[in-house]
């Protein structure tokens, strides 16, 4: 019964939006997403919200071997549960950003996702542009999602908006509610249903130490791809963290000297 009353207020928050001109809703500091149709392999821009910034730190493969992987658009439960024994069989975790309205029956699945150490965060209500929305239904996004994790148990530290799209008023309702806006730096485009071998060379090609590495849940080419991909990280000395063990392990390094 919540569930449909925080449904019903939801979408009357989306038709109030509708009413709004578009223009009072649309930000002038749109994303790359937003600006060109597609996001980029790449990002310096991966944590607006922090107080730091990567480029802040001395990051190289001598001090921080790490890579987050991170899976969106969840929970998928067939992939996700698939996901979940692969990397239990390797003894890591990672972090998933789940999609609000996707939440409704999937206890179980984050039970288990929760109990083998994974990290679970927020991916909104139901995965609009951010800019493309006002600030009460970006606000509503964020707060369901929050308030279905917290009834699930789990206590969300992140906020990873659609399509890497959001601009400062996103990244100061996230952090209202607790949560750090975080993107990726590595993206394997696997949305483009792009077949297991070209996901594995995407990823492979262009990893770094402290990459934080962006998969989508509902991908089967991506959960084909998974074992290879963690087979050659590990080989190559990475371990693996999630989100919020990969901003502990940022804090540790040292910060360059000014001149
Ligand atoms: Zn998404």
């Amino acid at each position: 019964m919540l569930n449909i009353l925080k449904s019903l207020y939801l979408h009357l928050l989306i038709l109030i939006n509708c009413a709004i001109p578009s223009n009072i809703a649309v930000s002038a500091e749109r994303s790359f997403t937003a600006r060109n149709g597609h996001a980029l392999f790449e990002t310096e821009h991966l944590v607006p919200s922090l107080s730091f910034n990567i480029s802040q730190y001395l990051v190289d493969k001598a001090n921080l071997k790490v890579v987050a992987l991170t899976f969106d658009d969840g929970p998928d439960p067939q992939n996700d549960t698939t996901i979940l024994k692969i990397l239990a069989d390797n003894h890591l975790h990672a972090t998933f950003f789940f999609i609000g309205k996707k939440l409704i029956g999937k206890q179980a699945l984050i039970t288990q996702l929760m109990a083998n150490g994974n990290e679970i965060a927020n991916h909104s209500y139901y995965h609009p542009m951010m800019t493309d929305i006002s600030a009460a239904v970006q606000d509503s996004n964020i707060q369901m999602t929050n308030s279905l994790l917290y009834e699930a148990g789990v206590a969300p530290h992140w906020f990873r908006p659609p399509y890497g799209d959001f601009d400062q008023t996103t990244v100061s309702i996230a952090k209202q509610h607790g949560l750090d806006t975080v993107l990726w730096t590595i993206d394997s485009q696997d949305w483009k249903n792009t077949k297991a071998e070209i996901i594995i060379d995407r990823v492979i090609s262009r990893i770094h130490s402290g990459a934080i590495i962006l998969f989508h849940s509902t991908k089967p080419e991506t959960v084909k791809a998974l074992p290879h991909i963690i087979a050659t990280l590990k080989h190559d000395g990475y371990s693996f963290v999630t989100m919020s063990e990969w901003r502990s392990e940022l804090k540790k390094l040292p910060k360059p000297s000014i001149e």
